[in-house]
């Protein structure tokens, strides 16, 4: 152990990387909440079975990713790997059924145990929006919307592609199983023992292998899309044509499906070639099935997520360069920092050195790119008065204590 290391596939944010951090979840949850979404905090932690019964058993989360443990009183406990079963969770325990249609936007840390490498880590944060109690297709195309809105809003400049794909309504999909797995039975020894493990249990798993010799496999398996009813193919045509109509170009990617078992119709992701092989910034698609399946009332949803970092790797925002005051005392400390304290109240963002002479001090407000400095000049004090310097003109002035207010509103 290293305890002085932070975990392997963990990170500190320091102040910088956090502004932004922050930053990029303002931004999507300000987009949000034009369209009607407000936010859920859900816990880090939930019984485990909340994630292991309904992501999917075979899922790469559940069967190898998940941080599980035992609490204290014995019981069960897995920290979130992602946000839709927590959502899920709480909109049946708090009894949320009476309020729909629920637009829900969530943000926070996540726990993988993947094998970090860039934009891939075990504590990443996501944030999400889920829409619950929305049949049509339009909550798909509203919720598509959002995700390229935020996006653009975010200056994705690097090639964003959304792609899309129909994993059609319980029948067509039990139709497609069928044919898929006497597709992969006939091609058994090609596949790895991870697909051959999925093949029973939840065959179109394999379609989402990321190994090489499984992608050869499937590269000619039969299409989803060739097994769609006229249901859903409907549906999937009105998904495609509400997303035209908002200007939203799609490919349609007839291998994508969700890595997660619970999702049927409407499979999305917006990709970019600008991460190497973590190239899905935000992905997610409808999930009618889910909190039925958890026990609660039969509600149909719909939404995604997207990593933090990967966005914030990709975005072209920066956080606002607010400059400084400085304060900088001449003879009492004390007056200075009365001063200080009065500006602060006042809504400035105020530097007052702790020690140092002048020069060091306006050594410091260059280094802190401060705008202004407040000095205090003895003879000044005493006629109720400071020198206000302007740092990027050079020229100064004395200033009534009473005017200091007024007179610093044009460097705030
Ligand atoms: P991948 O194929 O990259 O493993 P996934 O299918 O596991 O992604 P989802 O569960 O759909 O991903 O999560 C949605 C988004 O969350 C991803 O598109 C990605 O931006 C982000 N994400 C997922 N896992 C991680 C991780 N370990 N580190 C950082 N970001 C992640
Ligand atoms: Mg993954």
């Amino acid at each position: 152990m290293t305890a002085l290391q932070p975990v392997r596939g963990t990170h500190d944010l320091l102040p910088d990387e956090a502004a932004r951090h922050r930053l990029v979840e303002e931004i999507a949850f300000d987009i949000a909440r034009r369209y009607g979404f407000g936010e859920i905090m859900t816990p880090i932690f939930e019984f485990t079975e909340v994630f292991s019964r309904n992501l999917g058993e075979t899922t790469d989360v559940v069967s190898k990713e998940m941080y599980t443990f035992q609490d204290r009183s014995g019981e069960s406990l897995t920290l979130r790997p992602e946000g839709t079963a927590g959502v899920a969770r709480a909109f049946i325990s708090e009894g949320m059924s009476q309020n729909l249609p629920l637009k829900l936007f969530y943000r926070g840390p996540m726990f993988r145990y993947e094998r970090p490498q860039k934009g891939r880590q075990r504590q990443f944060h996501q944030l999400g929006v889920e829409l619950l109690g929305v049949e049509s297709p339009q909550a798909d195309v509203e919720v598509i919307a959002l995700a390229a809105h935020i996006l653009q809003e975010l200056g994705l400049k690097h090639d964003i592609q959304l792609e899309l794909n129909s994993l059609g309504d319980a029948a067509s999909r039990a139709a497609y199983r069928d044919a898929l797995v006497a597709f992969l039975m006939a091609r058994k020894d090609r596949l790895s023992k991870d697909s051959l493990d999925r093949l029973d249990r939840n065959p179109l798993r394999v379609l989402d292998s990321k190994d090489e010799g499984d992608r050869e496999v499937v590269a000619d398996a039969p299409l989803m899309a060739d097994y769609l009813n006229e249901a859903s193919r409907t549906f999937f045509t009105q998904v495609c044509d509400g997303l035209s109509a908002v200007g939203i170009a799609v490919v349609h990617n007839p291998h994508l499906v969700r890595g997660l078992d619970y999702y049927c119709h409407t499979a999305f992701e917006f990709t970019t070639t600008a991460l190497g092989a973590q190239g899905t910034v935000l992905a997610g698609g409808r999930y009618d099935g889910l909190i039925g399946q958890m026990g609660g009332p039969a509600t149909p949803g719909i939404g995604w997520a997207a990593g933090i970092e990967r966005l914030s790797m990709l975005a072209d925002v920066a956080p606002e360069a607010s400059r400084p005051l400085v304060v900088i005392p001449m003879g009492d400390q004390t007056a200075a920092l009365a001063l200080t304290q009065r500006l602060r109240q006042d809504g400035f963002r105020v530097d007052l050195g702790f020690s140092g002479n002048m020069k060091k001090r306006m050594a410091r407000a260059n280094k802190l790119q401060a705008r202004a400095a407040v000095i205090l000049g003895e003879e000044e004090w005493g006629r109720q008065a400071v020198v206000v310097r302007d740092l990027d003109t050079g020229s100064q002035e004395e200033v009534p204590l009473v005017a200091l207010e007024d007179r610093l509103a044009r460097f705030r």
